[in-house]
């Protein structure tokens, strides 16, 4: 079974002024792309394989010691552009709502000391990687970095991502990543978020 590249529901340029359109084009079509292809061209070495992206990458000692970086690096970097794709929108303000937002107090007090958490795992994270919001395995709610492509699963299920990497930013923001995660708040999807809390 091959891997391709998910379409995105809304265009480029729709997440301007706060994620450029170059940026995203390039993000999705180029970088995206080559995690797709370097993902299926390492499991063509195993066509004997039976085990979805989540499993491997929950417990990656189920991977092929010859392919298991690539799966992590390339199918990490598919799992988590893929989730991060659908949770990004122009939210005009919007916060979250809902048991989403009873948990958020619960586990950390309030919507903004979750920010502040949350801000500081994506400035934090020395080079390549990503911030995260999980649902941890013990029901509740977290933030964790991970470097490079690696996923968080084994600690939780993710419910929001921001991409740290240089790539996800560097045209517009230069070295700037402290502006770019400020604007990120313009642009998370919260509806998505919630509807990921939800599914348990
Ligand atoms: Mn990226």
């Amino acid at each position: 079974m091959k891997y391709t590249l998910p379409k995105l529901n809304y265009n480029y340029d729709a997440l301007e002024p706060f994620i450029d359109a170059r940026t995203m084009e390039i993000h999705h079509t180029k970088h995206h792309q080559a995690y797709v292809n370097n993902l299926n061209a390492a499991l063509e070495k195993h066509p004997e394989l039976n085990l979805s992206l989540e499993e491997m990458l929950h417990d990656p000692s189920k991977i092929p010691a010859d392919i298991r970086q690539a799966v992590i690096n390339n199918g990490g970097g598919h799992f988590n552009h893929s989730l991060f794709w659908t949770l990004l929108k122009v939210n005009n303000g919007r916060t979250p709502k809902g048991a989403l937002l009873e948990a958020i107090n619960r586990d950390f007090g309030s919507f903004d000391a979750f920010k502040e958490k949350f801000e500081a795992a994506a400035k934090g994270q020395f080079g390549s990687g990503w911030a995260w919001l999980l649902v941890g395995n013990d029901g509740k709610l977290k933030v964790v970095g991970s470097a490079n492509q690696n996923t968080p699963l084994s600690e939780g299920r993710p419910i929001l991502a921001i991409d740290v990497w240089e790539h996800a930013y560097y045209l517009q923001y230069q070295n700037r990543r402290p502006d770019y995660v400020s604007a990120f708040w313009h642009v998370v999807c919260w509806g998505m978020v919630e509807k990921l809390f939800e599914q348990k």
